[in-house]
């Protein structure tokens, strides 16, 4: 795993630098048609070359091909810039035969629609969808029982269901008399925080354990980029397990269990104990509903599923206090959130006929408010709930400068494939990115390419 850590950074930096060439420099007609994705970049392990895999919505490819080819210059000399590097590899392009993303969307859609009965392990596999090879739960049941030390790492912008994914499988383990951490590197967001059950560790923590000897697990992401300052540490695992629920990714673990169809990663997480028959005593059961009540929006969005709701009322039999996880949630508003969502709501625009909303968060109107990120939680949704609106997109400002958006859609606009345009990913109604551009080049873009993405790109209002 370790010797592959290089490539596999290789591979991930050309990935993101060729996605933003896409956005702004690269000017040649083949690639400016319909949303081009790069769903990943394979480095050969000689770093003679890399192969850069791409997909996207209505694309004449062999155009495409020969769009990037014709721009490979210049492409490798941006490459060889930005990564410092002395010999840039040759590149070739492909079209992503697993097809991963941009048109596949469509019939994942009408898949997951389709079925909802049994658990998440029944339902239909990524792999057969046409998506990278899951491993099944019982598979990973077997992985589990051969490791005696794990390590979790929660996705960056950590939200219920990532961390509730890590503490459920940490402690279940832990009560197994196995050694497990959830390594993490920000603040645990205020209405989450009740259920960190002391699993936590910081970077430095990690490092001084003996790696080697570890599984690496990845909850709530397939892709090892959004650990941000983790990956090393995850990387000098033995191996590692993606477990996750996105529709985006970039698949890059050992083993990967990859189920869009599933509201939340904790739906999969519970089945995995229970095939395993392992503990679930209630403070992993917490852990867990809360993964799946905020990622289902309080049980509300479409990816609820019935089976959603089975798993939530066996939760509630293990002991969840469903009265105390409402409150710890949801009944936190501050005066300084309530302030900063006052600024929101006086920058807020509604464009494209009233089918898209759009506002922002500086880092100033934090600082004036004494307000954390944190704060900011829910904004898109607010944004979204207007009448008329299809798509929002909330855009915030991090400590660091980046640019952090969040979006939203309502029915039809499938946010996911525009994320993954911006380099970033989610799921068709909820998805985001990270920009390093400023926040009205950000904003500037995003808006002109919600009202492509409204003109058929991104999916038609049916009506
Ligand atoms: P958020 O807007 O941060 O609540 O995220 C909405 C969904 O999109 C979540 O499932 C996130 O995991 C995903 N997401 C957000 N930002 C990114 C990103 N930069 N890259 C990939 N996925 C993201
Ligand atoms: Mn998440
Ligand atoms: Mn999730």
């Amino acid at each position: 795993m370790r010797k592959n850590y290089r490539d596999q950074r290789l591979g991930e930096e050309i990935k993101k630098i060729i996605s933003q060439l896409l956005q702004r420099e690269l000017k040649h007609p083949a690639l400016n048609q319909g949303i081009i994705t790069i769903s990943h970049v394979k480095s050969a392990q000689d770093g003679s070359f890399a192969t850069v895999y791409f997909t996207g919505i209505g694309l004449d490819e062999g155009a495409v091909i020969d769009g990037f080819n014709q721009s490979k210059g210049f492409i490798r000399t941006e490459i060889g810039k930005a990564m410092g590097l002395r010999f840039t590899p040759d590149l070739r392009f492909k079209v992503d035969e697993t097809e991963q993303y941009g048109q596949h969307i469509d019939e994942l859609i009408s898949r997951v629609s389709g079925g909802d009965s049994g658990s998440a392990a029944g339902m239909t596999a990524v792999s057969e969808a046409g998506m990278t090879a899951n491993v099944s739960v019982s598979e990973i049941v077997d992985l589990l029982e051969s490791y005696e030390r794990f390590l979790l790492f929660p996705h960056v912008s950590m939200d219920g269901d990532t961390l509730g994914a890590a503490v459920a499988i940490c402690l279940s383990l832990r009560e197994l008399g196995k050694r497990a951490y959830v390594v993490i590197d920000e603040e645990i967001p205020d209405i989450i925080e009740f259920i960190e059950y002391k699993t936590t560790i910081s970077i430095k923590e990690a490092e001084a354990l003996e790696l080697e000897n570890y599984l690496s697990i990845l909850p709530d992401s397939s892709d090892v980029s959004r650990i941000e300052t983790r990956g090393e540490l995850f990387s000098s695992g033995k191996e590692s397990l993606c477990i996750d629920h996105h529709i985006t990714g970039n698949p890059t673990c050992d083993y990967n269990i990859i189920l869009p169809e599933v509201a939340s990663t904790c739906e999969i997480v519970y089945d995995i104990l229970t095939e395993a028959d392992y503990p679930m005593h209630e403070e992993i059961a917490t852990a867990l509903y809360v993964g799946i009540l905020t990622d289902t929006g309080r049980f509300q969005y479409e990816s609820t599923r019935p089976q959603t709701h089975r798993i939530a009322a066996s939760l509630m039999e293990k002991g969840v206090d469903v009265n105390r996880a409402f409150n710890e949630v949801y009944q936190k508003l501050t005066p300084s959130k309530l302030f900063v969502e006052k600024e929101l709501l006086e920058d807020m625009e509604i464009f494209a006929d009233g089918k898209a909303a759009v506002g922002f968060i500086t880092r100033k109107t934090l600082d004036l408010y004494d307000a954390k990120d944190a704060d900011t939680e829910g904004m898109s949704e607010k944004l979204r709930s207007i009448v008329g609106v299809e798509v929002s997109v909330f855009a915030r400002e991090l400590a660091d400068g980046r640019i952090k958006t969040s979006m939203r859609s309502k029915n039809y606009f499938d946010v996911a494939a525009l994320a993954a345009k911006y380099g970033g990913g989610g799921h068709i109604r909820a998805a985001g990115f990270t920009s390093e551009k400023t926040m009205e080049e950000t904003l500037s873009d995003i808006k002109k390419s919600i009202e492509a993405g409204l003109m058929g790109d991104c999916g038609s209002d049916p009506q």
